[in-house]
Parts: structure tokens; C-alpha cells; sequence
């Protein structure tokens, strides 16, 4: 594990120092004795938890969630508000509401934001195997719409709140929990409506929440991604003005022609190479973990001769074009519209640029960057909305507790390396980052086999391993006792 100490300073001992605090607690925590007990020496008694942590899983994954978030609400609310924490819906349509709770911590410290979403993606329910609402245990799987997206965090949310208060942990700063609606296809709903009109209720210095994972092969977990970061979604549109005319007599100012090389232009340009703590660290982990060809190229990104980087961005770009998205903000043209009847020349044509900003790049800056690699007057350049123009957004620090926290539990309970990573899409995390929230993307084992095989998010169906939702709670547990714990 030497890519630890060269790293930073994180390590394995932060690990060792949970369940301490529980020891004194759990001798005093009786108020509910029938619940999953509790052992003096080890903090909540696992195997009990299980048995509950199951139940609640298959009880939320059995409610079809598909734009209609209310009786998952509903249940969540009830297990809270039966465990004595007492949890309050907020909703901007009736059907689609959110649910936050908060257990109270002394103060001293900024709260900690949990979240999970209650909305799954649609069905095709001839596709399964299993019916996608059954939530059927099968062979150590529980399959079902939403297992890994996103039911999974919204159980080992729930199953960490309800241990926390079980045990009467004391807490340094409030734990909040926030299972929210339309993350998959209607955040107004869901963290936007939140932000809007209850920032205050879930206000917090680190959040959590899907966007992550760890990788298994063949069976065992090999490293985990944990996202500190996202790119930010900006349009740029590009407007061709040309003069119209019969499309028998060709005219230079022919706006298509424009337009065309335009787009050509930023189409083949390549901003510079920018790396930030996280993809800076991303790259190295993976080159300390990856076989020897592809961790060459994982060496040569980071190396600060341009000739040895740009061999490796070459690579990256033919073969790996998600890790070379990550180098920098990338420019993806994806609407090229103009012209209505063969014979006429058109004075106007349109292209749409999908532009996903590093969080530290220049929105005004890369506009004008824009308008020089394309170098024609007749070609307006302009931000096709405001949406995304929120300034910095708060990028999770390294160096942070809360990112020794998530690490120190990945080496406890994974025993792997964490790779920390920028997103290249866009997360209902994103605007907490807005608001100045430190967010981190986690998500339990899943098995790198599994995607081909069409069991991944969003997938024709779905599934985790019994094991892994076990274990993900338990990283839960440890990751939110170690930053929440008074000490
Ligand atoms: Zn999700």
C-alpha cells in the first residue's frame, strides 16, 4: 500500500480507532432492546443488522418508484419516525416528495449530509428475469429495479441513522438524512426544490452520496472510485448569418460552408491538458494498480513534458475517451442544423456544442478561446443558457477530514485503493457543490463482469450481491461514525 504514503498522509490506523466511542455507549443504549442488539466491543451487532438491512432493501425496492417517489417516502418516514427520529416530507408535487431527517450533534462541527434518491429508472419488465419490483433473493443476488441505483444508498442511509440513534451515539455535528425525488429525470422535483426552498433543512459541510463504487473481479474487490468532483454542463451555441440566395449561383458567405468549418474547428481542437488534485491522484493510484501497458499511459498524463502527455492523450482519446474527458474541458458538437429546400442558399445555420467544464475553468475565458480557434466573423458564439453559470463550485479537498474518513473506511472494509475521481456528467450533486457543500460519490461492490452482462444501472435489469449491500453498510457506518463521533 506504499501509494498511500506517497499520496497523502491517510492511511490504514485512522481505521482502527472506530467502535471506540460505541464501547462506553452501548452498555447505556437499552431503548429498544428488541431491536439489533448491540455487543459492548464492536458496535452494532452485524449479523442483527442484516436481517433489518434486508428488510428494509426489499421493502423499498418492491414499491415501483418510477416517477412516483410518495409511498417510498412514506415508508421512510415511518421507519423513522417508529426509531423516535422524527422525519418531515416536503414536496412540490403531492406524489413526488422528500423526506429529511436529522439527529441532533452538539454543535461543534458543520452537519453531514446523507442522501440517497428514491426514483428508479423505467422497465421493461419482459427483460427480467425476475419480476423488476419483486426484490427476489437468488443465488446471494437480490435483483430488482433500483438495487444499485439507488435503493442501495438510501438503505445504508436509513440503516445508519437508525444505529446512530440506537446507540445514542453522541454526536459533533447533526447527521442529516435526505432521500430525495427526481434525481434520474426530474431534480426541480428533488434537490433543486430543495435548494431552492429548504437549504436550510439540509444545509451541510460534506455530503454523500451515489456516485461511486468499488470494482470486484472475479469475486474480489480490486480498488474504489470515490467522485470528489463533476464537470459542469455548458451549451455554446454557434450561429452562421450568411447572405440567401438560389442555390444555383454559390456565394462565399454561404452560412452552411461556415458553419461546417466551424465546427470542424472545435470539433479536432483539444484544450490544454488541465489536472486538478483529484484526476492528478486518480491517475497515479490507477498506474500503481493497473497492468504494466495501460499504467504506462497513466504515468506519461501526468508527466509535465507535453510530448510524453500528449502521446498518452493521444492514446487515451482513441481508446479510453471517458479517462481523456477527464484531461480537460471537452467540447462534444452534437446539433448541426440549416437550411429547408435544396436550392436555397440559407442565411443562417446553427450547431449546438456540448461543453462539460472543469470546475476551476473560465466560463468567459473559454467562450473567447472558442471564438479564437474558430477565427470567423461570421460565426456568432455565445452560451446557449445561464443554466451551469454558478461561478466556483466547492470541490472536495483531498486533504479533508472527510475524505480520510471515506478512505480510511475503504481500506477497513474493501482493503483497497481509493482512487478519487471527477465525474464527466453531471450529479444531483452538483448543486450542493454550488452552495459550497463538499460532496463524495460512494456506492458499494459491484462486479466489473456484471455491466456487459446487462445488470448494471439503468440496465435492462439489475442487481446486488446480498454480501456487498452488507458490507456497504458497514462502510456507511464507519465513514459516518468517524466524522459525525464526538471525540
Ligand atoms: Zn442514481
Amino acid at each position: 500500500m506504499r501509494w498511500l504514503a506517497l499520496d497523502n498522509d491517510a492511511g490504514r490506523p485512522k481505521g482502527l480507532r472506530y467502535g471506540v466511542g460505541i464501547v462506553a455507549l452501548a452498555a447505556v443504549s437499552v431503548a429498544q432492546p428488541f431491536r439489533a442488539a448491540v455487543t459492548a466491543q464492536n458496535g452494532p451487532d452485524w449479523s442483527n443488522v442484516e436481517d433489518e438491512t434486508m428488510r428494509h432493501y426489499q421493502a423499498l425496492l418492491r414499491i415501483d418508484t418510477v416517477a412516483k417517489e410518495r409511498p417510498a417516502a412514506e415508508y421512510i418516514k415511518q421507519v423513522l419516525d417508529e426509531n423516535g427520529i422524527p422525519a418531515q416530507i416536503y414536496a412540490l408535487e403531492p406524489d413526488r416528495p422528500n423526506v429529511v431527517a436529522r439527529l441532533k450533534g452538539n454543535g461543534k462541527k458543520k452537519p453531514l449530509l446523507i442522501m440517497g434518491h428514491t426514483d428508479v429508472v423505467p422497465v421493461d419488465p419482459v427483460k427480467w428475469k425476475f419480476p423488476p419490483f419483486s426484490a427476489t433473493r437468488d443465488g446471494g443476488w437480490v435483483y430488482g429495479r433500483g438495487t444499485i441505483d439507488d435503493k442501495d444508498n438510501t438503505t445504508a442511509g436509513l440503516m445508519t441513522m437508525l444505529l446512530l440513534k440506537r446507540l445514542n451515539v453522541p454526536l459533533d455535528r447533526d447527521v442529516i438524512l435526505l432521500n430525495e425525488a427526481g434525481e434520474d429525470s426530474a431534480s426541480r422535483l428533488g434537490i433543486q426544490f430543495m435548494i431552492a426552498q429548504h437549504f436550510p433543512d439540509i444545509d451541510a459541510e460534506y455530503c454523500l452520496a451515489e456516485g461511486g463504487n468499488v470494482t470486484r473481479e472475479r469475486g474480489k474487490a480490486q480498488y474504489a472510485e470515490i467522485q470528489t468532483m463533476e464537470k459542469i454542463p455548458r451549451g455554446i451555441e454557434l450561429t452562421a448569418h450568411g447572405i440567401s440566395g438560389h442555390g444555383s449561383i454559390p456565394l462565399k458567405s454561404n452560412a452552411i460552408v461556415h458553419l461546417a468549418t466551424a465546427v470542424g474547428k472545435v470539433g479536432e481542437w483539444r484544450p490544454d491538458i488541465k489536472l486538478n488534485e483529484t484526476t492528478g491522484t486518480y491517475f497515479r493510484r490507477l498506474a500503481s494498480i493497473a497492468p504494466p501497458e495501460q499504467a504506462k499511459y497513466y504515468r506519461d498524463i501526468v508527466s509535465p513534458d507535453p510530448k510524453v502527455s500528449r502521446a498518452a492523450d493521444d492514446w487515451l482519446l482513441e481508446n479510453e475517451p471517458r479517462h481523456d474527458s477527464m484531461l480537460r474541458t471537452s467540447v462534444s458538437p452534437n446539433i448541426f442544423t440549416g437550411g429547408y429546400r435544396s436550392n436555397v442558399i440559407p442565411s443562417e445555420a446553427k450547431a449546438t456544442l456540448d461543453v462539460r467544464m472543469l470546475p476551476d475553468d473560465d466560463p468567459a475565458a473559454f467562450l473567447e478561446q472558442i471564438k479564437k480557434v474558430i477565427n470567423d466573423p461570421a460565426i456568432d458564439v455565445r452560451y446557449s443558457s445561464t443554466a451551469g453559470e454558478r461561478g466556483k463550485t466547492a470541490v472536495a479537498s483531498l486533504d479533508s477530514e472527510a475524505f480520510k474518513a471515506v478512505e480510511s473506511a475503504v481500506m477497513k472494509i474493501y482493503d483497497v485503493v481509493t482512487l478519487p475521481t471527477m465525474s464527466t456528467g453531471a450529479t444531483d450533486m452538483a448543486q450542493l457543490r454550488a452552495k459550497g457543500v463538499q460532496c463524495f460519490g460512494i456506492g458499494p461492490a459491484t462486479d466489473m463482469e456484471d455491466g456487459p452482462k446487462g445488470f448494471g444501472s439503468h440496465s435492462d435489469q439489475e442487481r446486488l450481491l446480498e454480501s456487498e449491500l452488507h458490507r456497504f453498510v458497514r462502510f456507511n457506518w464507519d465513514v459516518v461514525t468517524s466524522l459525525a463521533r464526538a471525540r
